[in-house]
C-alpha cells in the first residue's frame, strides 16, 4: 500500500486499522523521487555542493539525489515530515487494543 502526501491523521489510522496494519516501514520513505519515481541514491555534500544552497548544506548531513531526473533531496524537508506524520501515525495505531489479525508492514513514500 502506497500513500503519498499528508493526509488527515484520523483518516490514515482508520484505513490502517481497518487494513490491519500495525506497523509502518520507515526505512522505506524517502527512497523513491517524488517527481518521477526514480530510485533516490545518497550523495555526499561534496557531491552535490554546486546544487545545494549553502544554508542547507550547512545544516544537513544526509543528501539523496534522484538517479533518473538528478532532483537533489535532503533530510529535514519532505523526508522528515513523512517520517514524522508516520510515526505520529503509528504510535496512535500502537495505542489500539491488540488486533487479531496477523502483523503487517506498509511504505509510505
Ligand atoms: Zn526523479
Amino acid at each position: 500500500m502506497l500513500i503519498s502526501g499528508a493526509g488527515d491523521i484520523d483518516d490514515i489510522e482508520h484505513i490502517f486499522a481497518k487494513n490491519g496494519v500495525t506497523s509502518i516501514e520507515l526505512d522505506g520513505i524517502g527512497s523513491r523521487c517524488s517527481m518521477c519515481n526514480g530510485l533516490l541514491e545518497e550523495r555526499t555534500r561534496d557531491q552535490l555542493k554546486s546544487e545545494i544552497p549553502n544554508k542547507v548544506s550547512d545544516y544537513h548531513n544526509k543528501f539523496y539525489q534522484c538517479a533518473a531526473c538528478g532532483k537533489v533531496y535532503w533530510e529535514g524537508g519532505h523526508l522528515s515530515r513523512m517520517r514524522a506524520l508516520a510515526k505520529t501515525v503509528e504510535s496512535r495505531i500502537g495505542r489500539a487494543a491488540p488486533p487479531p489479525w496477523p502483523h503487517q508492514k506498509v511504505k509510505i513514500g
